[in-house]
C-alpha cells in the first residue's frame, strides 16, 4: 500500500494543535517576514546588479559595479543594515520555510562581511575580475527583445574601463595560479565583444549610427580587458601569495559555504574511511569480472593494481572524439524513459535542456556543466555546456575519452542533467522561496547530483535490459565506484591541499593511483583545487548527508516509504542545506 509523505503532511496540518493566538502571531510574523524578504531581495540586486542579471532580474542590466573601496563599503553597510533587520524577527514565530530562509539570509550576509574583511580575495584573486560572462548572457539569453538587450549591453559597457582600473588597483600580491586563470579567462571572453557582438548586431534592427556607437564602445572594452591582462602579465610579484587558503580561513569558509552539520575535519575523516570501503567493494567486483576479460590466474596480487587493470580494460569502451557531444544528446531521452518506467521522480517535459558547446569564457575549470535560467527567467533555456575536444591533440583527447568512457559518460549525464542538476534546478525554480532559489546551498545541489548517480544504479540503470533493467551490470557498478571515489577524493584533496600543505606530487598520487584517474583528469583537478577552495567538498558532504537521511527515513517508515515521493518532497524545499531539509521533513512527518 502506498501512503504518500504528502498525505501524511496534510493530516498533520489538519490535526495541528496550535492555539488560535499562537497561530495568529505566526501568521503576522510570517507576513512581516515575507515583505522583509521582498525588500531584502530588491536591495540585494541593487548592490549586486550582475548577480541580479544572472538570476534573471534585469532591472539593473545597464549597471556594472566598479569594484573599489566605495562599493565595498556600500556592501558592508548593506550587510550590517540587514543583519540588524533580522534581529526584529523571532525565529520561533516563523514558519519552517521562513525560518530556513532566515538562516540562509543571515549566513549570506555574514559570509559577505567575512569575504570583504577577512578573506579579501579581491586583493589576491585576479580571476575575480571578469565581465565577460554577464555580457555573454545578455547576448545569448533571449529574455527580452534583442535591441533592448543590446541597448543595455551598451550602457553597461560604459563602466568597463573603470572596472578594470579598479581591479588593477585592488590586486596586491596575487597567487600565480589565479593570475594565470584570470589571463586565460579574460582573453577567452574577449570574443563576446568582438565576434558574438558583431553577430548579434547583424541580427538586430538598430540603425547604423547606433551600431557604430556600440562597436566603438566594445572596442574600448576590449582594450580595457587587454590592458588588465597585460598588467597581470608584466606586474612584479616577487612574493606571490600561496594559493593554499590555510586552516583558519578554510574552516570558516567551509562553515559558510557548506553549512553542514559536520566540521571540515569530520568530513575529511569520513571521506578517508569511505575511500577504504570503496576500494574493498571494487576489489570484490574486479574478482568477479576478471575471468570475463582476462585469463584466470593473471590477476595482480596487489588489490589496487588488479582494480586498475580492470578499469583500464573497461575504459577502452568509449566514444570517438567527434561524437562526444552527440553521444550525450542521445543519452538524455534514454535516462528520461528509464526514470518514467521506474517511477523515480516527475520530470517536467515543458522545460527543455539544450546541449551546447562550452562557451569560451567558461573554459579552463570543468568538462561539463549546467547553466540554468534562474528564478526570474522561468522560460529561459537550460543549457548543458559540453567542453569541445576539437582543438585537443590526439593523446590528450584519448585520455579524456577513456576517463569519460561508455560507463562514466552515462553517470556524468545522470549527475549533470537527469535526474541530477538539471532536474533539481527545475524543482528549485518552482520552490515558493525566492531566497532558496537565489542563495542555494552548493552542498545540497552537488550532493543531490551525486546521490542520484547511486540511486539510478540501485534501481537497475546500466543493466542489459534498457528501461526494464532491474540490476546494473558489475561493470557499471565498478565504474560507478570509481566515479564515487572521485567525489570522495575531491574532499580529501581539497582539505589536504588547503590545510595540510599536500604537494602536487602527493595529490597526483592520490588521484591517479588511489582514485584511478587518467592523467588529464588529475591534472585538471589539480588546476581546479589551486584556484578554488572548499567548493570540492560539497559533493561528498551533501551526498553523505542525503543518502544517510534517506536510509534513516526508510527505516522509520518501513513499507510506507515511497522513493518518488521522497525525491519530490526533498527537492520541493529548494536548494536549502540538507540539514534544514531533513529537520523540516522529519518535523512534518510527525
Ligand atoms: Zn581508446
Ligand atoms: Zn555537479
Amino acid at each position: 500500500m502506498k501512503k504518500s509523505i504528502i498525505v501524511i503532511i496534510f493530516y498533520s496540518i489538519l490535526t495541528c494543535m496550535h492555539t488560535v493566538s499562537a497561530k495568529d502571531t505566526k501568521q503576522s510574523a510570517d507576513k512581516l517576514f515575507d515583505s522583509y524578504k521582498e525588500r531584502f531581495v530588491l536591495a540585494l540586486w541593487k548592490v549586486n546588479p550582475s548577480w541580479a542579471s544572472s538570476v534573471g532580474y534585469h532591472k539593473y542590466d545597464n549597471k556594472l559595479v566598479i569594484p573599489n573601496d566605495k562599493s565595498r563599503m556600500r556592501e558592508l553597510a548593506f550587510c550590517k543594515a540587514n543583519l540588524d533587520s533580522l534581529k526584529n524577527f523571532k525565529l520561533s514565530e516563523l514558519s519552517d520555510v521562513n525560518m530556513t530562509d532566515y538562516y540562509l539570509i543571515e549566513n549570506q550576509l555574514k559570509y559577505s562581511e567575512w569575504g570583504i574583511k577577512e578573506q579579501k580575495a579581491y586583493e589576491w584573486d585576479p580571476s575575480g575580475y571578469n565581465v565577460c560572462g554577464s555580457f555573454a548572457d545578455m547576448l545569448s539569453n533571449d529574455y527580452a527583445p534583442l535591441d533592448k538587450r543590446l541597448h543595455n549591453f551598451y550602457l553597461r559597457m560604459a563602466a568597463i574601463p573603470a572596472y578594470y582600473k579598479a581591479a588593477k588597483q585592488n590586486i596586491k600580491n596575487p597567487t600565480k595560479e589565479h593570475t594565470a586563470l584570470a589571463i586565460e579567462q579574460n582573453l577567452g571572453g574577449i570574443s563576446v565583444f568582438e565576434q558574438d557582438l558583431a553577430d548579434a548586431l547583424k541580427k538586430s534592427h538598430l540603425d547604423e549610427k547606433e551600431k557604430i556607437k556600440i562597436t566603438a564602445r566594445a572596442k574600448e572594452s576590449v582594450e580595457a580587458i587587454k590592458g588588465y591582462v597585460t598588467r597581470l602579465k608584466v606586474m612584479e610579484n616577487k612574493n606571490p601569495r600561496s594559493f593554499r587558503l590555510g586552516k583558519e580561513l578554510y574552516d570558516k569558509k567551509f562553515a559558510y559555504e557548506i553549512q553542514s552539520g559536520y566540521s571540515a575535519d569530520e568530513i575529511y575523516q569520513k571521506a578517508l574511511k569511505h575511500k577504504q570501503e570503496l576500494h574493498e567493494e571494487m576489489y570484490e567486483l574486479t574478482k568477479e569480472l576478471w575471468p570475463k576479460y582476462f585469463n584466470p590466474g593473471t590477476m595482480p596480487r596487489k588489490k589496487l593494481d588488479a582494480i586498475r587493470q580492470m578499469i583500464d580494460e573497461l575504459s577502452e569502451n568509449h566514444v570517438k572524439a567527434d561524437s562526444f557531444q552527440s553521444a550525450i544528446e542521445q543519452q538524455l531521452p534514454a535516462l528520461i524513459a528509464f526514470i518514467k518506467n521506474k517511477d523515480l521522480i516527475y520530470i517536467d517535459p515543458s522545460k527543455p535542456l539544450v546541449v551546447r558547446k562550452e562557451p569560451a569564457y567558461m573554459a579552463g575549470v570543468a568538462g561539463a556543466s549546467i547553466s540554468s535560467p534562474g528564478p526570474y527567467d522561468k522560460n529561459g533555456n537550460t543549457y548543458y555546456n559540453v567542453g569541445s575536444l576539437a582543438s585537443w591533440d590526439k593523446k590528450k583527447a584519448e585520455s579524456y575519452l577513456r576517463e569519460y568512457n561508455h560507463y562514466i559518460l552515462q553517470i556524468l549525464n545522470i549527475h549533470e542533467a537527469i535526474p541530477g542538476h538539471y532536474t533539481q534546478l527545475v524543482y528549485s525554480n518552482r520552490s515558493p522561496s525566492i531566497i532558496k532559489a537565489i542563495l542555494g546551498n552548493n552542498a545540497m545541489i552537488e550532493g543531490w547530483a551525486v546521490y542520484t548517480e547511486r540511486m539510478m544504479l540501485e534501481n537497475g540503470y546500466g543493466g542489459d535490459r534498457g528501461v526494464n533493467s532491474t540490476e546494473a551490470s558489475p561493470e557499471m557498478w565498478l565504474m560507478y565506484y570509481k566515479w564515487n571515489l572521485r567525489s570522495t577524493c575531491n574532499t580529501i584533496l581539497d582539505y589536504s591541499v588547503h590545510t595540510k600543505n599536500m604537494s602536487k606530487e602527493d595529490a597526483m598520487d592520490l588521484l591517479v593511483n588511489e582514485a584511478f584517474q587518467q592523467q588529464t583528469e588529475a591534472e585538471g583537478k589539480w588546476k581546479r583545487v589551486s584556484v578554488t577552495q572548499v567548493q570540492l567538498d560539497c559533493y561528498f558532504t551533501g551526498y553523505t548527508e542525503i543518502y544517510d537521511f534517506r536510509q534513516e527515513l526508510k527505516n522509520k517508515m518501513g513499507g510506507n516509504f515511497n522513493l518518488k515521493q521522497f525525491h519530490e518532497k526533498f527537492l520541493s524545499y529548494g536548494s536549502a542545506p540538507v540539514n534544514y531539509i531533513k529537520e523540516l521533513m522529519l518535523k512534518e512527518m510527525k
